[in-house]
């Protein structure tokens, strides 16, 4: 196993060297977490913030030139077939003022640990420095690094994390791939009761950008840095099961009993960005129901960063769940 194939650091570690059949379930685990996690950049303001579609649209193309026989895990060709597959979906998910420009992640994926793109040259090879140019097609190529390779040359790992850069990053395209055959990867990694959230990677992005704070009660509970124990939930807002939907804006960080009041339909974000409660509720009968009730009207506590802030469908369909 390579040394780098490995969480994030000051994530939970990555465990174990040795590469068998009941560790690819783990390897699986870090592989989706680095998927969520890319350095995709965050651009615009208000309305218009957004995070770049190009690394993840880059991948998605990579995965079906591998498909269709035109590249390995070994060598991706910087080519026109490649640009056409970045393209395609680009003309699906662009926004605002997004360029068409795969030569940009197909540089800066190298910074993040996928591959190292090379120069062929007068039979020699060489890193290179800068995004390839169209006059670079049959000289620059890619190769997958940090144990990517292995992942990478099984079409089932290509699916599964076909799945989830459109799960993260492009839930508006969960129509266009064909259902998977493969067991759920969130079901098979699963450390908590599933109405817990089953992807750690959504749940460790959602804690990251709620800062470990409860969108209820402010709850702020933020243990050392590789601790893997966390008091603070990543919520769907419409559950993982009915949309396939780990974007950030269909989440919500939520300490253990505002997410337990929540899957239970007893409180609920409203597209108001307040909280509103269930009318079952009786402050008189219970203290814990005094709290839950106390709820009603205050203000959602939302991330900084607008790009991350709920989706207005979500919220609306959190809100119709709410019990009568
Ligand atoms: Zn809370």
């Amino acid at each position: 196993m390579p040394e780098r194939f490995r969480s994030n650091p000051g994530r939970s570690g990555f465990r174990s060297p040795s590469l068998s059949a009941c560790l690819i379930p783990v390897l699986h685990a870090a592989a989706i977490e680095r998927l969520y996690d890319l350095n995709v950049g965050i651009i615009g303001v208000s309305g218009e913030r957004h995070e770049r579609p190009h690394k993840p649209l880059l991948l998605l193309a990579t995965f079906d030139l591998i498909d269709e026989g035109l590249a390995t895990p070994e060598r991706i060709p910087w080519c026109q077939e490649l640009r056409d597959r970045f393209t395609s979906r680009f003309n699906l998910v662009r926004k605002h003022d997004d360029k068409n420009t795969p030569d940009n992640p197909f540089h800066f994926l190298q910074s993040e640990g996928f591959w190292q793109a090379w120069k062929e040259q007068n039979g020699k090879s060489r890193p290179v420095d800068a995004p390839p140019l169209a006059r670079d097609f049959g000289q620059v190529f890619a190769r997958f690094t940090d144990g990517f390779q292995y992942l990478v040359a099984l079409s089932a790992n290509r699916q599964l994390m076909r799945e989830a850069l459109i799960s993260r990053y492009f839930p508006n395209l969960l129509s266009s791939i064909p259902p998977s055959t493969i067991p759920d990867l969130r079901s098979r990694v699963a450390e908590e009761p599933l109405e817990y959230g089953r992807s750690p990677a959504f749940r460790l992005k959602i804690v990251e950008i709620y800062d470990h704070q409860c969108a209820a009660c402010g709850l702020r509970i933020k243990l050392p840095a590789g601790n893997d124990v966390s008091f603070i939930d990543a919520a769907h807002l419409i559950p993982f099961s009915v949309s396939q939907n780990d974007h950030p804006t269909n989440g919500l960080a939520l300490c253990k009993n505002h997410h337990w009041a929540m899957d239970r339909n007893l409180i609920a974000p409203c597209p108001d960005h307040h909280w509103h409660v269930s009318k079952i509720l009786d402050p008189r009968r219970s203290t814990g129901e005094k709290e839950l009730a106390a709820l009603s009207g205050q203000v959602l506590l939302l991330p900084q960063d607008e790009a991350f802030h709920p989706d207005a469908d979500g919220l609306k369909w959190r809100c119709e769940q709410l019990i009568a």
